[in-house]
């Protein structure tokens, strides 16, 4: 065998996952390679070419926030921006950009190529080499040994990969690239369990063949909002969505051809995302509905190709040229790409640490879609911790977990080591139990100093940061100190908002804590020494008005945080605990929780267990 050099971290894969793991281990001072099957395909939105989204687009501030590269790239490829959900509560307004995919790639592996202490190199890998319980490198399948102290899987959709268009199938890893078969037979090897699960795309759409106005236009927001606290301005031309639906008629046809569908004929045994289903899976589940809506997103600002959102399928090809014609706008349309369906293998996650380390193998790490997630943003996420980890512990020092009151990442990886997944997992924000604290304008009020002091964060972003903080502490302050008399002007403008009138010196707070009221009218009764960028001006807003419920969520998740703290001696033998039934002590020992609040997480762990424990592990220490 032919040994090439010796790395510190070896990263496998390079989609979302593998580009944070591998620029935030290269970016810590550590000799790191990344392995892709394909240079042109790194970071492939393979999907949707759209980042952020309901909870994910919290993800991406996190990334952002702890120095990862996903907002800045996104802000550099971006074609559309828009803020979701602002109709409702702020713990659940989310930033969405729509991403042109050309740009995505390259901007991505332009900062892989520009970043020092990293190697990139196209290759597939074969094994992965462990003696003594510990990772020693990799080997490809030209038969070239590379050695590593630490190694990342993050190879997404790729183990064993087999797509399906109708009854047609093929090995794949996505749509034109080679699968990762021998690498899959190296993990299982290495005794990891693993299980098969399903995703879908639906078919891309020629602009030159779509009768727009028959359509309706969605514009994003102006001026665009960026998604990295780094990105002073979005500067790409800026592209319309726009939106159609399905009828009766494109139902029938989807009925009527259910047969020639690998996933109603049984041919697909993994298992689908129940929240991102097919368009089949949409007429059989919801057969009440006589329509489904269907965006058209541009792939790009050279292309005519446009993403048909909303009709993924696995139907043979000729069902979706019906489909796809029945639908108004798209009579004509020519399908550039088909739709598919793609099974794949991935790891049970709870065989890892909040690391990302798998338990019994030093040094090894796994990230992303490999570990039964779904989407990129949810990958990335993955991608960074574990390079971040990978990299601490190479270097000695502490590990980054995050806890579930702290970011959405924390929830993500605390639900995949606990309660495991047996179907794709995607973040939302009713996994969070602090969503209040978790928001999406305060990532970096929650995050940044940690990556400043892991040293992913530049010194000028932090500093902007702190002079944002600066700012909305000086502003909530003076909110508190200063007081409004009552007057003819001030209870007019109040009764007009249709909220009451002041009878008496009232503080600004008070009159900003009013439903009714926004920070603008605050600001025109009384304006700050210095004006405030409209971003610090929504945080004061929010900060304000909801205190007493941020205030509780802290209070609850400090008092839980106690459980927390309690850890669980790694070699601790549940078998000997009198009062635990069998089947919570098979759970335990299969998960191996770190704390009491871990193990309290379990799915099926009962209060009254987690008190046996508790004594139990107080006795122990
Ligand atoms: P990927 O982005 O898949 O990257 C894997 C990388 O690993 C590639 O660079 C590949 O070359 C490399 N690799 C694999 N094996 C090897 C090897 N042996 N040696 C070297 N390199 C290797 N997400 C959603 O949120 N919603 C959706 O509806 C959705 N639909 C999807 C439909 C399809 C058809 C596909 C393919 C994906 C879909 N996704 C969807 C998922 C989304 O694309 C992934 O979640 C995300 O890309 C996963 O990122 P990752 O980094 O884990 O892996």
């Amino acid at each position: 065998m032919y040994k090439e050099q010796d790395f510190d971290v070896i990263v496998i894969g390079a989609g979302h996952a593998g580009c944070e793991a591998a620029l935030a281990s290269a970016r810590l001072g550590l000799e790191t390679c990344i392995f892709t099957i394909n240079i042109d395909t790194i970071a492939q939105l393979s999907c949707n070419p759209a980042i952020g989204g309901l909870a994910k687009g919290h993800l991406v501030r996190e990334i952002d926030a702890l120095g990862g590269e996903m907002a800045k790239v996104t802000d550099r490829s971006g074609i559309q921006f828009r803020m979701l959900n602002l109709s409702k509560g702020p713990a659940v307004w989310s930033l969405r950009a729509q991403a042109d995919r050309v740009l995505y790639r390259n901007n991505m592996r332009q900062s892989l190529e520009r970043q020092k202490n990293l190697s990139i190199k196209q290759a597939m890998v074969e094994n992965i080499v462990v003696s003594d319980n510990s990772v020693k490198g990799v080997i490809t399948s030209l038969g070239v040994f590379y050695g590593a102290r630490a190694v990342i899987v993050t190879t997404g959709t790729f183990l064993k990969g087999l797509m399906h268009i109708g009854l047609d199938s093929f090995q794949a890893g996505r749509a034109g690239e080679f699968p990762s078969i021998g690498l899959s037979d190296s993990l299982k090897s290495l005794g990891l369990k693993m299980g098969r699960l399903k995703t879908g795309t639906p078919p891309r759409l020629d602009a030159k063949s779509i009768d727009f106005s028959k359509t309706t236009v969605q514009y994003g927001d102006d001026p665009p909002l960026p998604f990295s606290y780094s990105t002073q301005k979005i500067t790409n031309p800026q592209l319309p969505c726009y939106i159609t639906y399905t009828n009766k008629k494109t139902h029938e046809i989807i009925l009527k051809s259910l047969h020639r569908s690998p996933l109603y004929s049984g041919k697909i045994k993994g298992i689908g995302p129940r929240y991102c289903p097919s368009i089949e899976d949409k007429v059989i589940r919801f057969a009440e509905k006589e329509r489904h809506q269907v965006f058209l997103e541009p792939e790009g600002i050279e292309t005519t190709e446009y993403y048909a959102n909303g009709i993924s399928t696995s139907l043979p090809y000729d069902v979706q040229i019906e489909i796809v014609r029945s639908i108004e706008g798209l009579e004509n349309a020519e399908i550039m790409r088909p739709a598919y369906a793609i099974e794949y293998d991935f790891v049970y996650p709870i065989q890892l640490r909040h690391t990302l380390e798998v338990k019994n193998i030093d040094g090894l790490y796994l990230a992303g879609q490999i570990n039964g997630t779904s989407g990129y943003e949810e990958a990335a996420a993955q991608g960074l911790v574990a390079g971040i980890n990978a990299s601490l512990k190479l270097k000695g020092k502490e590990p980054l977990i995050l806890g579930r009151d702290e970011a959405y990442i924390g929830v993500l990886i605390d639900d995949l080591v606990t309660k495991g997944t047996t179907e794709p997992y995607r973040m939302f924000t009713s996994r969070a139990e602090y969503r209040l604290l978790l928001r999406h304008d305060n990532a970096d009020f929650r995050l940044m100093d940690k990556g400043y002091g892991i040293g992913l964060v530049s010194e000028a972003v932090y500093e902007r940061f702190r002079e944002k903080k600066r700012l909305m502490d000086r502003e909530i302050e003076r909110l508190k100190k200063v007081r409004v008399k009552p007057s003819h002007e001030i209870n007019n403008a109040l009764l007009s908002l249709g909220t009451s009138a002041i009878s008496e010196d009232t503080s600004l707070d008070k009159i900003l804590k009013r439903p009714e009221i926004r920070y603008d009218f605050i600001k025109k009764f009384s304006s700050p020494p210095e004006p405030l960028t409209s971003e610090i001006e929504g945080i004061v807003e929010i900060n304000v008005k909801y205190e007493g419920y941020i205030q509780k969520q802290m209070e609850m998740a400090e008092k839980l945080k106690k459980l927390e703290y309690k850890k669980i001696p790694a070699d601790f033998n549940y078998k000997g605990i009198a009062g635990l039934s069998h089947e919570i002590i098979e759970k335990l020992s299969e998960v191996r929780p770190e704390t009491i609040g871990q193990a309290s997480r379990i799915p099926g762990i009962t209060p009254t267990a987690i008190s046996i424990i508790l004594i139990s592990v107080e006795r122990y220490w």
